[in-house]
Protein backbone atom coordinates (compact mmCIF):
# COMPACT_ATOMS: atom_id res chain seq x y z
CA UNK A 1 0.00 0.00 0.00
CA UNK A 2 1.73 3.26 -0.86
CA UNK A 3 1.90 6.30 1.58
CA UNK A 4 -1.71 7.32 -0.11
CA UNK A 5 -3.07 4.42 0.64
CA UNK A 6 -3.64 3.17 -2.60
CA UNK A 7 -1.91 0.12 -3.85
CA UNK A 8 -0.17 1.01 -6.96
CA UNK A 9 0.84 -1.19 -9.94
CA UNK A 10 3.19 -0.91 -12.06
CA UNK A 11 4.42 -3.52 -15.75
CA UNK A 12 7.43 -5.05 -14.78
CA UNK A 13 9.23 -5.56 -18.22
CA UNK A 14 10.86 -8.82 -16.86
CA UNK A 15 7.14 -10.56 -15.98
CA UNK A 16 5.52 -8.72 -18.62
CA UNK A 17 3.09 -8.47 -15.98
CA UNK A 18 1.63 -5.66 -13.69
CA UNK A 19 2.70 -6.54 -10.09
CA UNK A 20 1.68 -4.54 -6.95
CA UNK A 21 4.50 -2.36 -6.47
CA UNK A 22 6.30 -2.69 -2.63
CA UNK A 23 9.34 -0.81 -2.21
CA UNK A 24 12.52 -2.05 -0.18
CA UNK A 25 12.41 0.23 2.67
CA UNK A 26 8.57 1.56 3.50
CA UNK A 27 8.12 4.91 2.17
CA UNK A 28 11.37 4.92 0.59
CA UNK A 29 11.56 4.50 -3.30
CA UNK A 30 15.38 4.24 -5.36
CA UNK A 31 15.37 4.59 -8.95
CA UNK A 32 17.65 4.81 -11.64
CA UNK A 33 17.22 6.01 -15.01
CA UNK A 34 19.39 5.24 -18.50
CA UNK A 35 20.20 9.16 -19.63
CA UNK A 36 21.55 9.72 -22.93
CA UNK A 37 25.04 9.52 -24.39
CA UNK A 38 26.18 12.96 -24.73
CA UNK A 39 27.60 14.14 -28.32
CA UNK A 40 24.73 16.26 -29.68
CA UNK A 41 21.51 17.85 -29.09
CA UNK A 42 19.02 14.80 -28.21
CA UNK A 43 16.30 14.42 -30.02
CA UNK A 44 12.22 13.95 -29.39
CA UNK A 45 12.41 10.38 -28.58
CA UNK A 46 15.24 10.66 -25.71
CA UNK A 47 13.43 13.00 -24.30
CA UNK A 48 9.98 10.82 -24.34
CA UNK A 49 12.53 8.44 -22.41
CA UNK A 50 13.63 11.30 -19.83
CA UNK A 51 10.22 12.54 -19.20
CA UNK A 52 9.27 8.77 -18.69
CA UNK A 53 11.45 8.87 -15.92
CA UNK A 54 10.52 12.52 -14.93
CA UNK A 55 6.60 10.67 -14.66
CA UNK A 56 7.93 8.31 -12.29
CA UNK A 57 10.04 10.60 -9.92
CA UNK A 58 7.18 12.82 -9.84
CA UNK A 59 4.08 10.03 -9.24
CA UNK A 60 6.47 8.37 -6.40
CA UNK A 61 6.89 12.20 -4.60
CA UNK A 62 3.02 13.22 -5.21
CA UNK A 63 2.20 9.44 -3.26
CA UNK A 64 4.61 10.58 -0.26
CA UNK A 65 7.57 8.59 -1.06
CA UNK A 66 10.94 9.62 -0.20
CA UNK A 67 12.69 9.21 -3.51
CA UNK A 68 16.07 8.71 -4.58
CA UNK A 69 16.45 9.43 -8.40
CA UNK A 70 19.58 8.82 -10.30
CA UNK A 71 20.06 9.95 -13.69
CA UNK A 72 23.29 9.25 -15.72
CA UNK A 73 25.16 10.50 -18.73
CA UNK A 74 27.52 8.43 -20.92
CA UNK A 75 30.18 10.51 -21.50
CA UNK A 76 32.97 8.31 -22.51
CA UNK A 77 31.75 6.53 -26.09
CA UNK A 78 32.87 5.75 -29.91
CA UNK A 79 30.66 8.53 -30.82
CA UNK A 80 32.22 11.13 -28.60
CA UNK A 81 35.30 10.14 -29.57
CA UNK A 82 34.30 10.12 -33.30
CA UNK A 83 32.71 13.56 -33.04
CA UNK A 84 35.80 15.35 -30.39
CA UNK A 85 38.29 13.74 -33.76
CA UNK A 86 35.64 15.54 -36.23
CA UNK A 87 35.84 18.90 -34.47
CA UNK A 88 39.14 18.50 -33.41
CA UNK A 89 38.57 18.95 -29.87
CA UNK A 90 38.73 16.33 -26.57
CA UNK A 91 36.04 14.27 -25.88
CA UNK A 92 36.05 16.11 -22.59
CA UNK A 93 35.07 19.60 -24.20
CA UNK A 94 32.35 17.51 -26.66
CA UNK A 95 30.38 16.17 -23.28
CA UNK A 96 30.64 19.31 -21.36
CA UNK A 97 29.05 21.38 -24.14
CA UNK A 98 26.16 18.56 -24.83
CA UNK A 99 25.73 18.13 -20.77
CA UNK A 100 24.50 21.74 -20.61
CA UNK A 101 22.63 21.49 -23.86
CA UNK A 102 20.80 18.64 -23.01
CA UNK A 103 20.23 20.42 -19.65
CA UNK A 104 18.54 23.40 -21.64
CA UNK A 105 15.99 20.62 -23.18
CA UNK A 106 15.04 19.12 -19.82
CA UNK A 107 14.39 22.48 -18.16
CA UNK A 108 12.27 23.54 -20.82
CA UNK A 109 10.64 20.31 -21.22
CA UNK A 110 9.89 21.20 -17.03
CA UNK A 111 12.07 17.67 -16.07
CA UNK A 112 12.46 17.68 -12.54
CA UNK A 113 16.49 17.54 -11.41
CA UNK A 114 17.63 13.69 -10.21
CA UNK A 115 18.89 13.48 -6.75
CA UNK A 116 21.98 12.63 -8.25
CA UNK A 117 23.40 13.19 -12.15
CA UNK A 118 26.61 10.88 -12.81
CA UNK A 119 29.04 10.48 -15.48
CA UNK A 120 31.42 7.94 -16.54
CA UNK A 121 34.23 9.80 -16.54
CA UNK A 122 33.47 10.55 -12.63
CA UNK A 123 32.94 6.83 -11.49
CA UNK A 124 36.22 5.00 -12.92
CA UNK A 125 37.31 3.98 -9.74
CA UNK A 126 34.35 2.60 -8.80
CA UNK A 127 33.69 0.91 -12.11
CA UNK A 128 36.69 -0.75 -11.70
CA UNK A 129 36.61 -1.65 -8.59
CA UNK A 130 33.41 -3.33 -10.03
CA UNK A 131 34.93 -5.41 -12.83
CA UNK A 132 38.05 -6.09 -10.23
CA UNK A 133 34.72 -7.73 -8.18
CA UNK A 134 33.49 -9.61 -10.63
CA UNK A 135 36.96 -11.07 -11.64
CA UNK A 136 37.30 -12.20 -8.15
CA UNK A 137 33.94 -14.12 -8.13
CA UNK A 138 34.82 -15.78 -11.01
CA UNK A 139 32.62 -14.19 -13.30
CA UNK A 140 34.94 -12.30 -15.57
CA UNK A 141 38.23 -13.04 -17.40
CA UNK A 142 40.73 -11.50 -19.28
CA UNK A 143 42.30 -11.69 -22.56
CA UNK A 144 45.12 -10.65 -23.76
CA UNK A 145 45.17 -7.49 -26.64
CA UNK A 146 48.41 -7.86 -28.64
CA UNK A 147 47.45 -5.71 -31.42
CA UNK A 148 46.59 -3.07 -28.95
CA UNK A 149 48.61 0.59 -28.77
CA UNK A 150 49.69 -1.12 -25.39
CA UNK A 151 50.00 -4.63 -25.92
CA UNK A 152 50.31 -5.83 -22.35
CA UNK A 153 46.80 -4.39 -21.76
CA UNK A 154 44.35 -6.54 -21.52
CA UNK A 155 40.80 -6.85 -22.26
CA UNK A 156 37.99 -8.00 -19.96
CA UNK A 157 35.31 -9.89 -20.87
CA UNK A 158 32.16 -11.25 -18.88
CA UNK A 159 31.91 -15.13 -18.58
CA UNK A 160 27.82 -15.35 -19.33
CA UNK A 161 28.85 -19.07 -18.82
CA UNK A 162 29.47 -18.86 -15.07
CA UNK A 163 26.49 -17.01 -14.86
CA UNK A 164 23.16 -19.26 -15.42
CA UNK A 165 20.31 -17.05 -15.08
CA UNK A 166 21.47 -14.72 -17.61
CA UNK A 167 18.38 -13.74 -19.84
CA UNK A 168 16.24 -13.23 -16.83
CA UNK A 169 14.85 -9.95 -18.34
CA UNK A 170 15.03 -10.44 -21.73
CA UNK A 171 13.70 -13.97 -21.69
CA UNK A 172 16.84 -14.68 -24.16
CA UNK A 173 18.13 -18.21 -23.76
CA UNK A 174 22.01 -18.55 -23.39
CA UNK A 175 21.68 -21.47 -26.02
CA UNK A 176 19.76 -19.30 -28.76
CA UNK A 177 22.42 -16.59 -28.24
CA UNK A 178 25.29 -18.97 -28.61
CA UNK A 179 23.40 -19.64 -31.85
CA UNK A 180 23.32 -16.84 -33.19
CA UNK A 181 26.30 -15.66 -32.20
CA UNK A 182 27.71 -18.65 -34.75
CA UNK A 183 29.57 -16.15 -37.23
CA UNK A 184 31.10 -13.77 -34.68
CA UNK A 185 35.07 -14.45 -34.53
CA UNK A 186 36.13 -13.22 -31.64
CA UNK A 187 39.20 -16.05 -30.37
CA UNK A 188 39.23 -13.96 -27.64
CA UNK A 189 36.14 -14.81 -25.79
CA UNK A 190 35.18 -17.69 -24.20
CA UNK A 191 31.80 -17.49 -25.53
CA UNK A 192 30.87 -15.52 -28.27
CA UNK A 193 28.64 -14.00 -26.09
CA UNK A 194 30.30 -12.88 -23.80
CA UNK A 195 30.38 -9.07 -23.57
CA UNK A 196 33.37 -6.36 -22.96
CA UNK A 197 33.60 -4.85 -19.04
CA UNK A 198 37.28 -3.36 -20.10
CA UNK A 199 38.56 -2.61 -23.45
CA UNK A 200 42.26 -1.72 -23.68
CA UNK A 201 43.14 2.20 -24.97
CA UNK A 202 43.63 2.56 -28.63
CA UNK A 203 45.92 5.44 -30.04
CA UNK A 204 43.94 8.42 -29.94
CA UNK A 205 41.20 8.16 -27.57
CA UNK A 206 40.92 8.97 -23.91
CA UNK A 207 42.00 6.48 -21.19
CA UNK A 208 42.36 5.00 -17.47
CA UNK A 209 45.03 3.27 -15.54
CA UNK A 210 43.75 0.13 -14.51
CA UNK A 211 44.83 -3.04 -13.08
CA UNK A 212 44.37 -4.31 -16.87
CA UNK A 213 46.34 -1.35 -18.19
CA UNK A 214 45.26 1.98 -20.36
CA UNK A 215 41.65 1.21 -20.79
CA UNK A 216 38.14 2.48 -20.87
CA UNK A 217 34.89 0.73 -19.80
CA UNK A 218 32.50 -1.25 -21.76
CA UNK A 219 29.32 0.30 -22.23
CA UNK A 220 27.30 -1.22 -19.59
CA UNK A 221 29.30 -1.52 -16.97
CA UNK A 222 28.94 2.34 -16.18
CA UNK A 223 24.73 1.62 -15.01
CA UNK A 224 26.16 -1.11 -12.52
CA UNK A 225 28.81 0.61 -10.84
CA UNK A 226 26.58 4.28 -10.42
CA UNK A 227 23.38 2.84 -9.66
CA UNK A 228 25.00 0.09 -7.55
CA UNK A 229 27.58 3.35 -5.62
CA UNK A 230 24.66 5.67 -5.11
CA UNK A 231 21.05 3.43 -4.43
CA UNK A 232 23.28 0.17 -3.08
CA UNK A 233 23.37 -3.36 -4.18
CA UNK A 234 19.36 -3.79 -4.82
CA UNK A 235 16.65 -0.69 -5.90
CA UNK A 236 13.21 -0.57 -6.17
CA UNK A 237 12.94 0.80 -10.35
CA UNK A 238 15.17 0.90 -13.53
CA UNK A 239 13.94 2.74 -16.48
CA UNK A 240 15.24 3.17 -20.07
CA UNK A 241 13.87 3.32 -23.34
CA UNK A 242 12.77 -0.37 -24.61
CA UNK A 243 15.96 -0.29 -26.70
CA UNK A 244 17.76 -1.07 -23.65
CA UNK A 245 15.93 -3.91 -22.40
CA UNK A 246 19.18 -6.14 -24.30
CA UNK A 247 21.91 -6.16 -24.39
CA UNK A 248 21.93 -3.71 -21.52
CA UNK A 249 20.15 -4.26 -19.11
CA UNK A 250 20.60 -7.76 -19.01
CA UNK A 251 24.06 -7.30 -19.27
CA UNK A 252 24.00 -4.54 -16.25
CA UNK A 253 21.94 -7.06 -14.24
CA UNK A 254 24.78 -9.85 -14.97
CA UNK A 255 27.09 -7.70 -13.74
CA UNK A 256 25.85 -5.96 -10.36
CA UNK A 257 24.48 -9.27 -9.36
CA UNK A 258 27.67 -11.13 -10.43
CA UNK A 259 29.75 -8.41 -8.28
CA UNK A 260 27.44 -7.72 -5.61
CA UNK A 261 26.20 -11.44 -4.82
CA UNK A 262 22.44 -10.04 -4.17
CA UNK A 263 19.53 -11.07 -6.19
CA UNK A 264 17.45 -9.19 -7.80
CA UNK A 265 19.82 -5.95 -8.46
CA UNK A 266 16.40 -4.20 -9.19
CA UNK A 267 12.99 -5.29 -8.40
CA UNK A 268 10.66 -3.50 -11.22
CA UNK A 269 12.50 -2.85 -14.67
CA UNK A 270 10.59 -0.23 -16.66
CA UNK A 271 10.85 0.78 -20.27
CA UNK A 272 8.94 3.46 -22.37
CA UNK A 273 7.96 2.45 -25.77
CA UNK A 274 9.49 4.34 -28.81
CA UNK A 275 8.37 7.55 -30.27
CA UNK A 276 8.26 7.60 -34.26
CA UNK A 277 7.74 10.14 -36.24
CA UNK A 278 4.91 10.40 -38.97
CA UNK A 279 4.86 6.36 -39.10
CA UNK A 280 8.80 6.34 -39.68
CA UNK A 281 11.55 5.59 -36.84
CA UNK A 282 13.44 8.44 -36.21
CA UNK A 283 17.07 7.51 -38.04
CA UNK A 284 20.17 9.51 -39.44
CA UNK A 285 18.96 7.84 -42.72
CA UNK A 286 15.77 8.89 -43.28
CA UNK A 287 16.81 12.61 -42.21
CA UNK A 288 13.64 12.44 -40.18
CA UNK A 289 15.23 13.31 -36.53
CA UNK A 290 13.88 16.36 -34.78
CA UNK A 291 15.64 17.57 -32.18
CA UNK A 292 14.07 18.31 -28.63
CA UNK A 293 15.49 22.02 -29.35
CA UNK A 294 13.82 22.75 -32.01
CA UNK A 295 10.72 21.16 -30.97
CA UNK A 296 10.52 22.43 -27.73
CA UNK A 297 11.59 26.30 -29.30
CA UNK A 298 8.27 25.31 -31.81
CA UNK A 299 5.83 24.09 -29.06
CA UNK A 300 7.11 24.82 -25.58
CA UNK A 301 6.82 22.65 -22.49
CA UNK A 302 3.91 22.32 -21.29
CA UNK A 303 2.51 21.40 -24.93
CA UNK A 304 4.92 18.72 -25.53
CA UNK A 305 4.32 17.21 -21.97
CA UNK A 306 0.16 17.10 -22.83
CA UNK A 307 1.04 15.26 -26.13
CA UNK A 308 3.63 12.82 -24.95
CA UNK A 309 1.82 12.05 -21.50
CA UNK A 310 -1.63 11.74 -23.59
CA UNK A 311 -0.01 8.06 -24.49
CA UNK A 312 0.72 4.96 -22.31
CA UNK A 313 4.15 5.37 -21.37
CA UNK A 314 4.21 1.84 -23.04
CA UNK A 315 2.55 2.40 -25.96
CA UNK A 316 4.42 3.47 -29.49
CA UNK A 317 3.69 6.56 -30.79
CA UNK A 318 3.67 9.08 -33.87
CA UNK A 319 3.80 12.32 -33.77
CA UNK A 320 1.58 13.82 -36.87
CA UNK A 321 -0.40 17.09 -37.18
CA UNK A 322 -3.27 15.55 -36.21
CA UNK A 323 -2.38 14.56 -32.28
CA UNK A 324 -0.28 17.98 -32.16
CA UNK A 325 -3.71 19.44 -33.20
CA UNK A 326 -5.44 17.34 -30.31
CA UNK A 327 -2.52 18.22 -27.69
CA UNK A 328 -2.92 22.09 -28.45
CA UNK A 329 -6.77 21.85 -28.66
CA UNK A 330 -6.24 20.04 -24.85
CA UNK A 331 -4.09 22.85 -23.18
CA UNK A 332 -6.09 25.85 -24.50
CA UNK A 333 -9.42 24.24 -23.29
CA UNK A 334 -7.83 23.28 -20.31
CA UNK A 335 -6.49 26.55 -19.63
CA UNK A 336 -9.55 28.49 -20.92
CA UNK A 337 -11.32 26.72 -18.02
CA UNK A 338 -8.87 27.64 -15.04
CA UNK A 339 -8.67 30.97 -16.73
CA UNK A 340 -12.30 32.08 -16.29
CA UNK A 341 -12.12 29.58 -12.35
CA UNK A 342 -9.66 32.11 -12.09
CA UNK A 343 -11.60 35.42 -12.77
CA UNK A 344 -14.15 33.89 -10.60
CA UNK A 345 -11.83 33.11 -7.34
CA UNK A 346 -11.00 37.11 -7.81
CA UNK A 347 -14.53 38.18 -7.57
CA UNK A 348 -15.30 40.43 -4.26
CA UNK A 349 -18.74 40.17 -4.55
CA UNK A 350 -21.21 37.33 -4.79
CA UNK A 351 -25.29 37.16 -4.33
CA UNK A 352 -26.08 34.07 -2.98
CA UNK A 353 -28.74 31.93 -5.64
CA UNK A 354 -30.57 28.70 -4.01
CA UNK A 355 -30.57 27.18 -7.56
CA UNK A 356 -26.79 28.21 -8.45
CA UNK A 357 -25.54 26.67 -4.98
CA UNK A 358 -27.24 23.85 -5.48
CA UNK A 359 -25.27 23.34 -9.07
CA UNK A 360 -22.05 23.85 -7.25
CA UNK A 361 -22.60 21.99 -4.43
CA UNK A 362 -22.87 18.97 -7.23
CA UNK A 363 -19.63 20.39 -8.99
CA UNK A 364 -17.70 20.39 -5.65
CA UNK A 365 -18.80 16.79 -5.05
CA UNK A 366 -17.43 16.27 -9.24
CA UNK A 367 -14.14 17.89 -7.73
CA UNK A 368 -13.60 15.11 -5.28
CA UNK A 369 -14.24 12.49 -7.17
CA UNK A 370 -11.83 13.67 -10.21
CA UNK A 371 -9.16 14.04 -7.96
CA UNK A 372 -9.83 10.73 -6.36
CA UNK A 373 -10.02 8.73 -10.14
CA UNK A 374 -6.98 10.80 -11.50
CA UNK A 375 -5.03 9.08 -8.43
CA UNK A 376 -6.55 5.81 -9.04
CA UNK A 377 -5.29 6.48 -12.55
CA UNK A 378 -1.76 7.22 -11.50
CA UNK A 379 -1.55 4.39 -9.15
CA UNK A 380 -2.52 2.15 -11.96
CA UNK A 381 0.72 1.42 -13.88
CA UNK A 382 0.83 5.94 -14.31
CA UNK A 383 -1.97 5.92 -16.59
CA UNK A 384 -1.54 9.29 -17.50
CA UNK A 385 -4.05 9.66 -19.95
CA UNK A 386 -6.29 8.50 -18.09
CA UNK A 387 -5.87 10.90 -15.81
CA UNK A 388 -6.12 13.44 -18.46
CA UNK A 389 -9.67 12.29 -19.43
CA UNK A 390 -10.71 13.01 -16.16
CA UNK A 391 -9.70 16.97 -15.87
CA UNK A 392 -10.78 17.59 -19.23
CA UNK A 393 -14.34 15.72 -18.17
CA UNK A 394 -14.25 18.07 -14.93
CA UNK A 395 -13.33 21.30 -17.29
CA UNK A 396 -16.51 20.35 -19.53
CA UNK A 397 -18.42 20.34 -16.20
CA UNK A 398 -16.80 23.31 -14.72
CA UNK A 399 -18.04 25.25 -18.21
CA UNK A 400 -21.32 24.00 -17.59
CA UNK A 401 -21.97 24.64 -14.54
CA UNK A 402 -20.19 28.29 -14.93
CA UNK A 403 -22.85 28.99 -17.84
CA UNK A 404 -25.99 28.93 -15.94
CA UNK A 405 -27.50 31.81 -15.26
CA UNK A 406 -26.40 33.83 -12.30
CA UNK A 407 -23.99 30.94 -11.39
CA UNK A 408 -20.83 32.68 -11.33
CA UNK A 409 -21.98 35.16 -9.04
CA UNK A 410 -22.55 33.08 -5.87
CA UNK A 411 -20.14 32.29 -3.22
CA UNK A 412 -19.86 28.57 -3.45
CA UNK A 413 -18.96 29.59 -7.12
CA UNK A 414 -15.90 31.18 -5.64
CA UNK A 415 -15.21 28.10 -3.52
CA UNK A 416 -15.89 25.71 -6.45
CA UNK A 417 -13.28 27.70 -8.63
CA UNK A 418 -10.87 27.53 -5.89
CA UNK A 419 -11.49 23.76 -6.00
CA UNK A 420 -11.27 23.63 -9.53
CA UNK A 421 -8.03 24.93 -9.77
CA UNK A 422 -6.38 23.14 -7.04
CA UNK A 423 -7.34 19.94 -9.01
CA UNK A 424 -5.41 21.04 -11.78
CA UNK A 425 -2.33 22.27 -10.12
CA UNK A 426 -2.34 19.95 -7.19
CA UNK A 427 -3.29 16.41 -9.45
CA UNK A 428 -2.50 17.57 -12.97
CA UNK A 429 0.61 19.45 -12.29
CA UNK A 430 2.32 18.01 -9.97
CA UNK A 431 2.92 14.48 -11.89
CA UNK A 432 2.21 15.23 -15.56
CA UNK A 433 3.40 18.88 -15.07
CA UNK A 434 0.74 20.95 -17.11
CA UNK A 435 -2.11 23.35 -15.64
CA UNK A 436 0.75 25.39 -12.98
CA UNK A 437 1.14 28.11 -15.69
CA UNK A 438 -0.53 31.46 -15.82
CA UNK A 439 -2.88 30.64 -18.42
CA UNK A 440 -2.83 33.82 -20.53
CA UNK A 441 0.91 32.94 -20.71
CA UNK A 442 -0.27 29.57 -22.51
CA UNK A 443 -3.09 30.93 -24.33
CA UNK A 444 -0.63 33.57 -26.21
CA UNK A 445 1.35 30.62 -26.80
CA UNK A 446 -1.00 28.48 -28.77
CA UNK A 447 -2.48 31.94 -30.22
CA UNK A 448 1.17 32.97 -31.94
CA UNK A 449 1.59 28.92 -32.79
CA UNK A 450 -1.63 29.01 -34.99
CA UNK A 451 -0.11 32.28 -36.54
CA UNK A 452 2.98 30.87 -37.19
CA UNK A 453 0.96 27.78 -38.58
CA UNK A 454 -0.93 29.41 -40.60
CA UNK A 455 1.87 31.85 -42.08
CA UNK A 456 3.70 28.42 -43.05
CA UNK A 457 0.85 26.77 -44.90
CA UNK A 458 0.77 30.09 -46.56
CA UNK A 459 -3.16 31.11 -45.19
CA UNK A 460 -4.41 34.74 -45.23
CA UNK A 461 -3.90 35.93 -41.99
CA UNK A 462 -4.31 38.92 -40.04
CA UNK A 463 -2.67 40.75 -37.76
CA UNK A 464 -3.85 41.78 -34.46
CA UNK A 465 -4.54 45.42 -34.98
CA UNK A 466 -6.18 44.44 -38.84
CA UNK A 467 -8.64 41.92 -36.10
CA UNK A 468 -8.69 44.65 -33.82
CA UNK A 469 -10.01 47.24 -36.68
CA UNK A 470 -12.52 44.77 -37.78
CA UNK A 471 -14.23 44.16 -34.61
CA UNK A 472 -14.32 48.35 -33.78
CA UNK A 473 -16.07 47.86 -37.57
CA UNK A 474 -18.31 45.65 -35.89
CA UNK A 475 -19.09 47.31 -32.97
CA UNK A 476 -19.82 50.40 -35.22
CA UNK A 477 -21.89 48.13 -37.18
CA UNK A 478 -24.09 46.91 -34.37
CA UNK A 479 -24.32 50.09 -32.87
CA UNK A 480 -26.30 51.03 -36.01
CA UNK A 481 -28.15 47.76 -36.02
CA UNK A 482 -26.47 46.73 -39.07
CA UNK A 483 -26.65 43.33 -38.19
CA UNK A 484 -26.13 42.49 -41.98
CA UNK A 485 -22.49 44.01 -42.00
CA UNK A 486 -22.08 42.49 -38.33
CA UNK A 487 -21.91 39.31 -39.60
CA UNK A 488 -20.39 39.57 -42.61
CA UNK A 489 -17.16 41.27 -40.49
CA UNK A 490 -18.05 37.87 -38.16
CA UNK A 491 -17.52 35.52 -41.53
CA UNK A 492 -14.65 37.26 -42.70
CA UNK A 493 -12.33 37.00 -39.64
CA UNK A 494 -13.49 32.99 -39.53
CA UNK A 495 -12.54 32.51 -42.96
CA UNK A 496 -8.81 33.98 -42.25
CA UNK A 497 -9.02 31.49 -38.67
CA UNK A 498 -9.98 33.92 -35.99
CA UNK A 499 -13.01 33.30 -34.13
CA UNK A 500 -15.02 35.56 -32.10
CA UNK A 501 -16.68 35.39 -28.71
CA UNK A 502 -19.49 37.37 -27.67
CA UNK A 503 -20.34 37.67 -24.02
CA UNK A 504 -21.71 40.32 -21.48
CA UNK A 505 -18.14 41.58 -20.87
CA UNK A 506 -17.51 42.19 -24.35
CA UNK A 507 -16.26 40.52 -27.88
CA UNK A 508 -13.21 38.29 -27.78
CA UNK A 509 -11.38 36.50 -30.08
CA UNK A 510 -8.80 33.58 -30.69
CA UNK A 511 -7.00 32.31 -33.72
CA UNK A 512 -8.18 28.96 -34.98
P1 LIG B 1 20.88 7.04 -26.11
O1 LIG B 1 21.48 8.40 -26.04
O2 LIG B 1 20.78 6.49 -27.50
O3 LIG B 1 21.51 6.08 -25.14
O4 LIG B 1 19.34 7.18 -25.64
C1 LIG B 1 18.94 7.76 -24.42
C2 LIG B 1 17.59 7.22 -24.03
O5 LIG B 1 16.61 7.51 -25.04
C3 LIG B 1 17.54 5.72 -23.85
O6 LIG B 1 16.76 5.41 -22.71
C4 LIG B 1 16.88 5.22 -25.14
O7 LIG B 1 16.25 4.00 -24.93
C5 LIG B 1 15.89 6.33 -25.39
N1 LIG B 1 15.44 6.45 -26.80
C6 LIG B 1 16.21 6.53 -27.92
N2 LIG B 1 15.45 6.69 -29.04
C7 LIG B 1 14.15 6.73 -28.63
C8 LIG B 1 12.87 6.89 -29.29
N3 LIG B 1 12.76 7.10 -30.61
N4 LIG B 1 11.76 6.86 -28.53
C9 LIG B 1 11.83 6.71 -27.19
N5 LIG B 1 12.98 6.55 -26.49
C10 LIG B 1 14.15 6.58 -27.19
ZN1 LIG C 1 22.29 2.43 -18.67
Amino acid sequence: MSVLNKPIYITNTKSHKKELFQPITPGKVKMYSCGPTVYGLIHIGNLRAAMTADLFYRFFLRFGYDVTYVRNYTDVDDKIIKRANEEKVTSDQVTRRYIAEVEKDYALAGLSEPNHKTTVTDHMPEIITMVGKIIENGKAYTADDPQGFDPTAKEVFFAIDEFPTYGQLSGKKLEDLRAGERVEVNSKKKNPADFSLWKPAKVGEPSWDSPWGKGRPGWHIECSAMACKWLGDRMDLHHGGEDLVFPHHENEIAQSEAATGTHPYVNYWVHNAFLNFDGEKMSKSLGNIVSARDFLAQYGGEITRMLFLNVHYRSQFDINPAMMDQAITNLERLYEAKKKAEEVRAKKLSMPDPRAEQVWGGFMIDCDRARNSILDHYANDLNTPGALSEIFTLAREWNRCSAEPNAVNTPTAILAANEFIKVIEEEIGSVIGVGRAAPDAILGKIQEIRLKRAQNEGRETLTDGEIETLLQQRRDARAQKNFKRSDEIRDELLLKGVEIKDSPQGTTWVRK
